[in-house]
């Protein structure tokens, strides 16, 4: 896989910026906008998806169509929001088309972005959401089933991180809530 040596801007305004122009993967002709991250800047949590899908496409905001919902429900349920105190970004910044997984270059493309998004904001905790981003964040090609469970660190600072499953997948598969929402609990200990 290509390493990426793109340095991104330092600073919120700058890396917005970027972002917005961004033609460094071939996500970007496809796109009908750049989806950025949405939350406050220095927000105690930090969510990340894979990638936006149709609806957050098309209104450049994360998690905004039914996944989105129900992501703001569990995130309700243990007393956070994306206005108050959670930012929610994803790996990477662009639809993918007919909402296939981000390649492993697209995602490395837009690395340095989601890093700098995480330095910037220093988050106390993040919350990986399924396999994707799980790998991406981990820098690894374990199966969610391994991923899951155990508390990671990300970064030099160590950050914890833990993964649980995408709510794109709970809409698929209901059955699962109950283990995502006990995942869950785990933020109330950070
Ligand atoms: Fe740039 Fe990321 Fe969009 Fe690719 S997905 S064009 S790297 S912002």
């Amino acid at each position: 896989m290509m390493v990426s040596d793109y340095t991104a801007p330092p600073d919120w305004a700058g890396l917005r910026e970027a972002v917005k122009s961004c033609m460094r993967c071939k996500l970007c002709p496809t796109r009908t906008q750049t989806v950025f991250g949405v939350g406050p800047e220095h927000a105690p949590l930090m969510v990340v998806g894979e990638g936006p899908g149709a609806d957050e496409d098309a209104q450049g905001e994360p998690f905004v169509g039914r996944a989105g919902k129900l992501l703001d429900e569990m995130l309700k349920s243990i007393g956070r929001t994306r206005n108050d105190n959670v930012f929610i970004a994803n790996v990477v910044k662009c639809r993918p088309p007919g909402n296939r997984d981000p390649a492993p270059e697209e995602a490395e493309a837009c690395r340095p972005f989601l890093e700098r998004q995480i330095e910037l904001v220093k988050p106390r905790l993040i919350v990986a959401l399924g396999r994707i981003a799980a790998q991406r964040l981990l820098q690894t090609d374990e199966p969610l089933s391994r991923l899951r469970g155990p508390m990671h660190t990300y970064g030099p600072d160590r950050t914890p991180l833990f993964v649980t499953y995408h709510p794109a997948y709970l809409l698929r598969a209901p059955g699962e809530k109950g283990k995502s929402w006990g995942d869950l609990t785990q933020v109330h200990r950070y």
